[in-house]
């Protein structure tokens, strides 16, 4: 789980989150909605300190994340060790250009898991056979489509057996015709009960695969609700307005 509690977050004088508090439950999907420039990847980023929140608190599965306690910083070696456990897919799928899929995926199993070369390659092909490209492990990513290339990062991050997995717009660079693959991936993930948090403009995602959907505007986490409650009960104007411009 991950409790977001009265979380600020500044970038220099201008506030990018304003006292946000969030409860993700384990083996839950959550999504985040609202307008560009509202705060969703910040959240996000804070969530495994790739951004550093100023104030309150963000604990994954109870243990805070970037500091050892409120002020004090925590050590580089800790915070990896934290990361260890969450997963991150962006919109850009940040593969390894040099390396097939099979090598994209399997190399964090050896650096970082210390898995053996040939452990972890079998490895990685069974991960890539998972999101459906079993035929692909030797395509370098200059070979893949886009939706292939999102489903490789995915496979990577999951092959780390994360207990949390992020996504910023996973689906927001692709071309439309390739964006059902990748969320059907995602649901499957889902389905198999990974925790996960993902920050998306598809509504019928959000709608259909959420447990729980989360509402920002202008850093203010407006509203936490059902998607039934966000998309067709929305209790603020707010996202009455933001939802307007969807259809
Ligand atoms: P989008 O839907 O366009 O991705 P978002 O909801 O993810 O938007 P954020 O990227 O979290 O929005 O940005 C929130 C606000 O913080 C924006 O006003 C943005 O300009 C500002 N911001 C984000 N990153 C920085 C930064 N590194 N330095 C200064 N301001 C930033
Ligand atoms: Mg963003």
């Amino acid at each position: 789980s991950v409790e977001v509690r009265n979380v600020d977050k500044f970038y220099g004088p201008f506030q990018a989150l304003k006292n946000v508090s969030l409860s993700i439950p384990a083996g839950k999907v959550t999504c985040l909605i609202g307008p560009s420039g509202s705060g969703k990847s910040t959240l996000l980023r804070c969530m495994n300190f790739l951004e550093e929140y100023d104030r309150g608190e963000i604990r994954i599965d109870g243990k805070l994340i970037g500091y050892d306690a409120p002020g004090r910083k925590m050590s580089a070696r800790n915070l990896r060790q934290m990361r260890r456990s969450i997963g991150m897919v962006f919109q850009q799928f940040n593969l390894w250009p040099h390396m097939t899929a099979q090598e994209n995926v399997a190399e964090g199993l050896v650096r970082v898991r210390g898995m053996s070369k040939p452990e972890a390659m079998a490895r990685a092909a069974t991960e890539l056979g998972k999101v459906g490209l079993a035929d692909k492990l030797g395509n370098y990513p200059s070979r893949l489509s886009g939706g292939q290339q999102q489903r490789v990062a995915i496979a990577r991050a999951v092959a780390m057996e994360p207990k949390l997995m992020l996504f910023d717009e996973p689906t927001s660079a692709l071309d439309p015709e390739l964006v059902g693959e990748v969320l059907n991936v995602m649901k499957a993930l889902a389905a198999a009960g990974m925790t996960m948090v993902v920050v998306t403009h598809e509504m019928g995602f959000a709608a259909h695969v959420a447990d729980q959907v989360a509402f920002l505007e202008k850093g203010e986490l407006v509203a936490v609700d059902s998607p039934a409650g966000i998309f067709h009960a929305p209790k603020d104007e707010r996202i009455w307005n933001f939802l307007r411009t969807y259809n």
